[in-house]
Order: structure tokens, then C-alpha cells, then sequence
């Protein structure tokens, strides 16, 4: 008994210590974004054609493209990074809350996205800054330390931009999102070769061969739940986006699991896409990476809806 108590409040304390570690990295991101994200509410993979991920117009020239982009060379906060040396704490399970919507891809030369619509509601408000209102029953949204976020594009890299032990996936989803504040939670899905996914066979079905294209198609809808893995424990830091103009202060949610598509369907979306569309890992810095602590939790299954 005595035994156990003991055994509990170290537990407990540990638990508290853990908690009071992520609450400070999540207030850390909140202050990196607040000082460093002006008015770049966009994923980052729109409105720049002048950059690419060769040559002159390579991941090592995008910060001299203007001084929009300097953080992409000076940053201290970038992505994607390699995730080995990580702290193991808890972590609050992200709520999915992810509906149907109909076909919206486009094509934009870098990768294929999906384009989420919004709400009327969420429509009309958008555009003023801090007044966006999040509605949980027409929109897809997470919610993640007590906070809303309205997803609102998703697409896909070859081969995987962040690594594990510097180990790439074939692919990665990347599940972009804001909150009413426009900050900016980056859920990220790692793909490996194994069996065939017939979401993403749809999906590249959708997908516009030329640059520039849209594909629309209201007949058939889209319900990205189907993308996650059944597992919804992650790694969690503060980065930016890897794509020019590499604004910083976005939070990033990378899931442990994989899930799998077929060697065949990643042959079409390279093919698709025409080339890479990684950028290579950035340097940690002094930031810290949490990870979900596997001895601590068993309740990170969440249910699909
Ligand atoms: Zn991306």
C-alpha cells in the first residue's frame, strides 16, 4: 500500500511536470506566432510561382527570393525537422471533427490540394481579421488544447518531408488548419508503401494533370477521417511552413502512425506532380519536441466517425 502511494504521487508528479512542459511549449508556439505571423494566413503553397524545389529555384535559394521569404534562410523555427531526440510526455488526445465535402483539387504546381469549403458563416467573416467564427456543424475542425481549428486545405509531399531518425516515408499528408485567431496547426500523416487506399485512388482520380487546373466535382465528396490512421498518438513541436515564405509560429502534429497506399498509386502522384516536392529537414535549434508517452496512455484510439 505504502508502496503504492509512493508509486502514484511520483505518477502524478510526473504527470504534472509533463503537463506544465507542454502547456509552456504550446504558449512558446503561441508567442513565436504572435511575434512572427503577420498576415500570412495561407498554407504557404499558393501565390508563389517563382519558387520550386530545383536549381536556382531550390529550398537553398527560396530565402533570397524577397524579403517576404527571408525566414526560410534566417528562421530559427523551421520545418520540417528530423523527429529522434524527443520528450515523451502527454498529451492531449486532438478531437477530429472532420465532415464530407465535395471535390475541390487543385493543381498549383508544387503539389495536388484538396480545397475545403467553408461555411457561409465562416465565408462572410473570414476576411476580417480575428472575427472568423469556427461553426463545429458545417465545418471540419480539430480541436486542440481547448482551441478550435477550421481545416482548410490538405495535400500531399513525396517522399516525406519530416524524417524519423532520418528515415523518409514515400509520402505526406499534410491536414492544414487555423483557428479564429489565424493561428496555424499543421496535422502532418505519414504514408508508406503496403496496401492500395481507395480514398486516394478518388482522390487522384480528382487530380488535374496541368498546372494550374481545378478539378470540381459535386457529385462525389471528400471526408478526410478516411486519411487518419486508427492510432491518433503524435509528436508535437513549433515550426513554420515549408513552403516559401516559411512563416513560422505554426504548430505541427505529427502522427506516429503511418498509413498505407500502394507502390502503384505513389508512382501516379509522382507522376502527377512531375517532380520532388520536399524540403529538406531544418535544424531543431533549441526547441523541444513532445511525444505522446505510450506508458503513460492508453486512450489515444480515437473512434473514426
Ligand atoms: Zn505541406
Amino acid at each position: 500500500m505504502e508502496t503504492f502511494s509512493l508509486q502514484s504521487t511520483a505518477i502524478a508528479d510526473t504527470l504534472l511536470l509533463n503537463r506544465a512542459l507542454t502547456r509552456m511549449v504550446i504558449r512558446i508556439i503561441v508567442i513565436t506566432l504572435a511575434l512572427s505571423l503577420p498576415a500570412c494566413l495561407h498554407a504557404g503553397e499558393t501565390g508563389h510561382s517563382t519558387w520550386g524545389y530545383d536549381g536556382d529555384h531550390g529550398p537553398l535559394h527560396w530565402g533570397k527570393l524577397g524579403p517576404e521569404s527571408s525566414l526560410c534562410e534566417k528562421g530559427m523555427n523551421q520545418s520540417p525537422i528530423d523527429l529522434l531526440r524527443t520528450r515523451k510526455t502527454t498529451l492531449d488526445d486532438i478531437q477530429f471533427s472532420y465532415r464530407d465535402a465535395p471535390f475541390h483539387v487543385v493543381n498549383n504546381g508544387h503539389t495536388l490540394q484538396e480545397v475545403e469549403p467553408l461555411s457561409e458563416t465562416a465565408k462572410s467573416r473570414y476576411p476580417k481579421h480575428g472575427q472568423t467564427v469556427l461553426h463545429f456543424d458545417k465545418d471540419s475542425t480539430i480541436v486542440f488544447d481547448e482551441d478550435l481549428y477550421l481545416l482548410e486545405q490538405f495535400h500531399f509531399h513525396t517522399p516525406s518531408e519530416h524524417t524519423v531518425d532520418h528515415k523518409h516515408y514515400p509520402m505526406e499528408l499534410h491536414l492544414v488548419h487555423h483557428n479564429e485567431r489565424h493561428e496555424v496547426a499543421v496535422v502532418a500523416v505519414f504514408m508508406e508503401e503496403g496496401k492500395h487506399n481507395p480514398f486516394f485512388e478518388t482522390f487522384l482520380e480528382h487530380a488535374p494533370t496541368k498546372v494550374g487546373e481545378v478539378m470540381d466535382d459535386h457529385n462525389h465528396s471528400v471526408n478526410p477521417i478516411t486519411l487518419l490512421p486508427e492510432r491518433r498518438s503524435y509528436y508535437l513541436y513549433s515550426g513554420s511552413f515549408t513552403t516559401p515564405p516559411c512563416s513560422e509560429g505554426v504548430i505541427w502534429m505529427i502522427l506516429h502512425d503511418p498509413i498505407e497506399v500502394s507502390a502503384e498509386q505513389i508512382q501516379k502522384f509522382r507522376a502527377l506532380v512531375g517532380h520532388d516536392n520536399v524540403r529538406p529537414t531544418q535544424p531543431l535549434h533549441k526547441r523541444f519536441v513532445l511525444e505522446t508517452n505510450f506508458a503513460n496512455t492508453n486512450t489515444t484510439t480515437a473512434t473514426k466517425k
